[in-house]
């Protein structure tokens, strides 16, 4: 098993209910998309990621070593708070901060995840993305999307029910098909007007009802760039925040046709040899993971031109 950013950390034990003698805490507190750490000043090295455009030098959890046994800490009513389970046998904890919330006290800051990735500590990392996505979806469902009536939190599971229809809501999850196509010493990279200046990616979308991941794929990318392709191979998935994905990715083969770009999708695809490469992902994403393996693997074969 490949582990990525964001996978569900060792030693972490997901649960509904809190112990009833749990001593302390690790507290995940967000801010809209960002989270309370400690921090230290801004780093001097540059991230990986086009998308950050500083980041600090050092950031943990709130309380350091010293774990916090309650929300006493802090200096405001959170909006809302779920218990995400256990870390090697410490409670964790996540909290919404009300949106005009003044502060943070000093040597605090909210940050963006992005701009935490191999700041932060890998587990605490990976449960800051959990917890944003459960906060997410609880702050989406209080409300019953068949009659409209308040619902309330199920004790035993993660789920919101209705107490007037019965309907329960349960974390969404977005299946996403991520396909790196490739031929002959060359990979097909395409960019979406969303993406940072120069940068390129493997091509990505999102399953539809009745399709299987192979046949999201094959759809995906003639839709995306006009071209055929065969012989899908698993590489990995991904657990990815950014609200709600798991991202599925797959090597294929070209199989036929030449690149036509889709209007409004994507601004630009091109095939790459794999030793001339564009500006890439950044190391969070399993887009560069996905790549860096194929590219990898090809290297050996591939010629200059
Ligand atoms: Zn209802």
């Amino acid at each position: 098993m490949i582990d990525m950013p964001f996978n569900s950390p060792a030693g972490f034990q997901a649960a509904v209910a809190a112990q009833a003698n749990a001593a302390a805490a690790h507290w995940f507190v967000f801010k809209g998309d960002r989270l309370l750490v400690e921090l230290g000043p801004p780093s001097g090295r540059p991230s990986d990621d086009p998308r950050v455009a500083a980041r600090p030098s050092w950031a943990r959890l709130p309380g350091g070593a010293a774990l916090l046994k309650n929300n006493n800490w802090l200096w405001f009513e959170p909006v809302r708070t779920l218990h995400l389970g256990q870390l090697a046998g410490t409670a964790c904890w996540a909290a919404e901060a009300p949106a005009a919330v003044d502060g943070p006290p000093a040597g605090y800051g909210w940050e963006g995840l992005r701009a935490l990735f191999s700041v932060l500590e890998d587990a605490h990392f990976a449960l800051a993305g959990r917890a944003i996505q459960l906060l997410d979806w609880d702050r989406n469902h209080r409300h019953c999307g068949r009659c409209g009536a308040p619902t309330q939190s199920k004790a035993e599971e993660r789920a919101r029910v209705c107490p007037a229809c019965k309907l329960a809501a349960y974390p969404r999850l977005s299946p996403a098909v991520m396909a790196l196509v490739r031929r002959e010493g060359e990979i097909l990279l395409g960019r979406s007007p969303r993406f940072p200046p120069g940068m390129y990616s493997a091509l990505a979308g999102f399953v539809e009802p009745g399709e299987s991941l192979e046949q999201c794929l094959a759809r995906e990318v003639e839709e995306e760039v006009g071209v055929k392709v065969s012989r899908a191979r698993y590489f990995t998935s991904q657990p990815w925040p950014f609200p709600n994905s798991l991202m599925i990715a797959f090597i294929c083969d070209w199989e036929s046709g030449e690149i036509r770009p889709q209007e409004g999708e994507i601004e630009a695809a091109a095939w790459f040899n794999v030793l001339q490469l564009p500006k890439l992902p950044s190391r969070i994403s399993i887009a560069r993971r996905l790549i860096d393996a194929a590219v990898q693997e090809m290297r050996g074969t591939a010629q200059e031109t």
